[in-house]
């Protein structure tokens, strides 16, 4: 059985079969490494990870900092408010990591970067190998962006106080598309914007409260004339709420 597939560096479609399949590891780094605790063990992505399909390790960029105050930011040069995450750990950082693993890609998680979306989620599952490094303050030495950082991605145009949250997201997203993670597979090909489509309207017991019925179609148990209202109501969701996904 074909567990994964991926893209290799002249567009060839490389598949990995179940007795060599390896987890997804992700390395993230970040100054603040309790905000990324909790979203590892809840639900879909803490049992992928117990299956094995994903790990994950925190690194604390503390650890790396220079001096005898850890240091890892400094004032801006040039001047203004707010200070700067400095070259040398983060640098240090990812040369410890580059020296264990080959990376697919080195991601900084920045309000400046590619809009974080459902396609981009796809890709990246066929990863084995990813670093997310989380920014703070004013964000990192612009250098680093130039020498190490080979996608830079933001989940929308709001500013947070850190990247710890948008990883989160990130591996959310990519974490419950490896094969295995969602028991029913085809589950997360029917979510929303696979197919550049909303999900329809979904319901369950009971059959009808306080006078609103569910549609008689889906008590039918006719799976054709389920398929089609389905697809019928995605179409219909998102010319209403997302006509630009149709365009
Ligand atoms: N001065 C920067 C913002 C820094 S916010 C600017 O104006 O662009 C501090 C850190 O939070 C960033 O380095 C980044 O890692 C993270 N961050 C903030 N908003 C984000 C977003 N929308 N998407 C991804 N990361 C974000």
């Amino acid at each position: 059985m074909i567990i994964r597939a991926k893209v290799g560096k002249n567009g060839e479609v490389i598949l990995t079969f179940a007795n060599e399949f390896k987890a997804m590891h992700i390395d993230i780094i970040t100054l603040h490494p309790g905000l990324l605790e909790s979203p590892f063990q809840h639900s879909i992505v803490k049992r992928a990870i117990e299956k094995k399909l994903a790990d994950v390790t925190i690194i604390n960029l503390r650890d790396y900092g220079l001096g005898n105050y850890k240091q890892v930011d400094d004032a801006p040069f040039g001047g203004g408010a707010g200070m700067v995450m400095t070259i040398e750990p983060i640098a240090n950082c990812i040369e410890e990591l580059k020296a264990q693993r080959t990376y697919d890609d080195i991601i900084y998680m920045t309000p400046d970067g590619e809009r974080f979306n459902q396609q981009i989620a796809n890709s990246l599952s066929m990863h084995q190998n990813i670093i997310l490094l989380c920014g703070h303050y004013k964000g990192i030495d612009d250098r680093i962006r130039q020498l190490y950082i080979t996608k830079e991605i933001s989940i929308g145009d709001y500013v947070l106080s850190g990247g710890e949250l948008p990883a989160a997201i990130l591996c959310d997203a990519i974490i419950r598309l490896l094969p295995g993670a969602i028991s029913d597979e085809t589950s997360a090909l029917s979510d929303s914007f696979q197919d550049n489509l909303l999900a329809p309207p979904v319901y369950t017991r009971p059959a009808e409260y306080k006078g609103l019925k569910v549609p008689d179609v889906l008590l039918s148990g006719n799976p054709k004339q389920i398929d089609n209202w389905r697809h019928e109501q995605s179409i219909e969701k998102t010319r209403k709420s997302r006509p630009d996904l149709l365009s």
